[in-house]
């Protein structure tokens, strides 16, 4: 790390520096390193094994378009459940949603939790929000045992290793899939089309067989290794677009700054790279 500044390295071919202010904090738990850090440019970030998980200056777009796009297409979520999502970005933007009466979050690593809910308000206030409910623990083992039906299932995950590798595996989205509803939708974290297409590819082929419906959209990421990123989309019959109403986000009149109906539709508009590589059996 050069002085003044924190490098994220991604892939071993590419690095990110922000202005470093101070360090907050930096522990290691039984699952990963989890640190919070001030900059100058970004407010402060949350890392995973030095990777970028939320900044303050954006993690509004991540959070927006994880959340928004399933619950605007769902016509009535009621009951939502994250896994992942520790910092709790995701679930502050479900619980804009007034038809969502309980919103569980799944995270495997309490230490995300504390450094969230101590250092990074902005996410984290939300999860004292009486509709959510925190189960510590894996998720792969919640969905596999819950007996709960969920209308939303969101994967607010890290990468496909380590305690998050399962996340992306088809035992775990069949499981998904038997605890959705009928207009059921689940969307994942499905990393960068840039530095990586096989996991939005394999993703794609795991939800293919499994749900009716799937799909990716694209999303830009300041913070993230080459500012464009992905969310898989499956359903158990809802279209992403033609099923989607704009007439429910202007009633909604949620205060977004990045998402709206315009974006939604778009962002399931596909560069041809993707297009053909997702084509590919
Ligand atoms: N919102 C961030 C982003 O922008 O990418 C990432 C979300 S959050 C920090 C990623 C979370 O997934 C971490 O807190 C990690 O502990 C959690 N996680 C990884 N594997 C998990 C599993 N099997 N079950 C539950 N949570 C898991």
């Amino acid at each position: 790390m050069s002085s003044g500044w924190i490098d994220e390295e991604y892939q071993g071919i590419v690095r990110t520096g922000f202005r470093l202010k101070r360090r907050i904090m930096r522990r290691r738990s039984p699952f990963q390193t989890v640190e919070v850090v001030e900059t100058k440019g970004h407010g402060r970030l949350l890392l995973i094994d030095g990777m970028t998980m939320v900044s303050e200056r954006d993690e509004f777009v991540y959070h927006e378009m994880i959340a928004h796009v399933p619950l605007f297409v769902h016509p009535r979520p009621r009951r939502v459940l994250v896994i992942g999502g520790g910092d709790g970005g995701t679930v502050r933007e479900v619980l804009r949603h007034r038809s969502v009466e309980r919103c569980v979050l799944a995270e495997i690593d309490p230490v995300v939790v504390e450094a969230s809910r101590r250092h990074i308000p902005r996410t984290a206030a939300s999860l004292s929000d009486p509709r959510c409910e925190i189960r510590i623990g894996d998720g792969v083992k919640f969905v596999r045992e819950t007996r709960e039906h969920f209308d939303v299932v969101i994967v607010d995950s890290t990468e496909p290793f380590g305690p998050a590798k399962e996340l992306f595996g088809p035992a775990f989205y069949r499981d998904v899939r038997r605890i959705l509803t009928d207009e059921g939708i689940v969307v994942s974290q499905a990393g960068s089309p840039f530095y990586e297409i096989a996991t939005i590819r394999n993703l794609r082929r795991i939800l293919r067989p499994i749900f009716p419906i799937s799909d990716a959209y694209l999303f830009t990421n300041q913070t993230y290794p080459g500012g464009l990123w992905a969310f898989s989309f499956a359903s158990k019959g809802l279209r992403p677009v033609r099923d989607f109403r704009a007439a429910r986000v202007a009633r909604a009149r949620l205060p977004l700054r990045w998402y709206n109906s315009e974006i939604h539709a778009a962002a399931f508009a596909l560069p041809q790279f993707l297009k053909d590589e997702l084509s590919r059996r």
